[in-house]
């Protein structure tokens, strides 16, 4: 099978192309923070893949059969019907995105003072564990250190450590999520024997396990193409085994929902979902629509038939991988392997003359923007470093990465040629890039307020 899209193309959106005089200026009128571009000012827009998806044809026509009553609709029992499928939880609540449902979750599950575990916690995902006052901490496996290491499930959990921290009794395990795929860890996938060895631990010690499932049919994907004994099952087989191993479950369904809003809270406790209720209806709407209109739900009921088909999954992840080789023959190493949802470039190694307070992620993402009207982010020292009142760069973060991320749907293998062609030019000329300084840092969530400006080469 060629690299091919299997679908056409019945309804367009112009997008803007743009002269490198307007760039710069538009790049500077946003203080070097592709966050405070305007969207007329991008050509390709990579900035994240969460709720930027196309929405099909058959998407599109569920959506006219949105109902909309308060209470009861009939929209609700066709998401019911079509998450109990896929997930076998008896409890399934709406929320209008993800971070509405771990703030639920959470809210039910952890009291103050205990710690939540995981293979890599999301941002906002260790944002509503520590606004509870609780702990939130990471364990990756050790693989996931090195960027170069091509094994096939960076995403897993440190099964020993998880081990020890269960059997910790100075440290009191409220939850451990399992991320799949794992977001902050590079996008890489979880193996379903690790996830079946951290339910069982978990199971073991009394802690409930839960899945954030952003990504559960690119994981699942992911699966049946490296572990051995999946290659004959389904995508659809293999995300109902995984969600089958833990308790419940929350999600961004702005993902592997292929919708532009949506999110969902499911598990099999009834005690623990009556207490996810009762938030439910307090902060996000009764629970027949949980914060999304019945038009969303029928949306996302067909969305989440369609994310799990073989096809589209094969030709996803066949373009990501296809534009990390392109990437890769430019001179730009890459986080290894390509995972499906994002590419992360090094830019550490690529831009050796930039020190980590010259932020070098942001320098070569600020430059893909002016040399093409590529826009990502840095996932480096900016992002996610520590950073004095003066805005000085005080620990680096251990990579300096890029991510240029992959709506689900949107762009053609000619768009992904031309951002190889972007990275290519800008790869060239490493050593004339500029290094940046903060003017503007916000004191919490940074890299989306803040305000940057160029600095020579060479400024130490
Ligand atoms: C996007 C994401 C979230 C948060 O979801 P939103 O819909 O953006 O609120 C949580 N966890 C993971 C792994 C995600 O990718």
């Amino acid at each position: 099978m060629p690299l091919m899209e299997p679908y056409r193309i019945k309804v367009v959106e112009p997008i803007p192309i743009t002269t490198r005089p307007e760039r710069e200026r538009a790049m500077a009128a946003a203080g070097y923070n592709p966050f405070n571009l305007r969207a007329d000012q991008v050509t390709i827009d990579l900035l994240t893949d969460s709720g930027t998806g196309s929405i099909s044809a058959d998407q599109q026509a569920a959506g006219m059969r949105g109902d909309e009553s308060y209470a009861g609709g009939r929209s609700f029992y066709r998401f019911h019907e079509v998450v109990s499928d896929l997930t076998s939880y008896p409890h399934i609540f709406p929320a209008h995105q993800g971070r509405a449902a771990e703030r639920i979750l959470f809210a039910a599950l952890l009291r103050p003072g205990q710690t939540s575990l995981s293979n890599t916690h999301f941002d906002t995902t260790r944002a509503n564990v520590e606004l509870l006052g609780c702990e939130a901490r990471d364990l990756p496996c050790p693989e996931a250190r090195n960027l170069d290491s091509d094994f096939p499930f960076k995403g897993d959990i440190d099964l020993a450590e998880l081990e020890r921290a269960l059997g910790d009794p100075g440290c009191d395990v409220g939850v451990v999520v399992m991320t799949i795929t794992n977001n902050g860890g590079g996008g890489q996938p979880v193996s379903m024997a690790n996830m079946r060895a951290a339910a069982e631990v978990c199971r073991r010690h009394g802690v409930p396990f839960f899945l954030d499932a952003a990504r559960f049919a690119e994981n699942a994907w992911l699966v049946t193409q490296r572990e051995p004994g999946y290659a004959h099952k389904t995508p659809l087989e293999v995300a109902r085994e995984a969600f089958a191993l833990a308790d419940g479950c929350a999600a961004s369904l702005k993902k592997d929902g292929i919708v532009h809003m949506g999110g969902i809270i499911a598990m099999r406790d009834p005690e623990l979902a009556r207490r996810c209720e009762q938030l439910l209806i307090a902060g996000e709407g009764f629970p027949t629509y949980g914060g999304l209109s019945g038009r969303e739900l029928e949306m996302l009921a067909q969305g989440l038939r369609e994310v799990v088909e073989p096809d589209y999954l094969r030709s996803r992840a066949a373009a990501t991988a296809n534009l990390a080789r392109m990437v890769t023959e430019a001179g730009v190493d890459i986080v290894q392997p390509a995972g499906i949802h994002a590419l992360y470039l090094n830019a550490g190694r690529l831009l050796p003359g930039i020190p980590p307070h010259r932020f070098p992620g942001h320098a070569l993402a600020t430059e893909l923007y002016l040399a093409g009207g590529v826009r990502c982010v840095e996932l480096g020292s900016l992002f996610l470093g520590d950073v004095d009142a003066e805005g000085r760069l005080v620990t680096p973060a251990p990579f300096e990465l890029v991510r240029l991320a992959i709506p689900r749907r949107v762009y053609t293998q000619s768009h992904f040629e031309y951002v190889a062609e972007v990275v290519a030019e800008v790869a060239k000329n490493p050593e004339r890039m500029p290094g940046y300084r903060l003017v503007e840092s916000p004191a919490v969530l940074r890299h989306f307020k803040c305000r940057l400006e160029p600095v020579p080469p060479g400024t130490p």
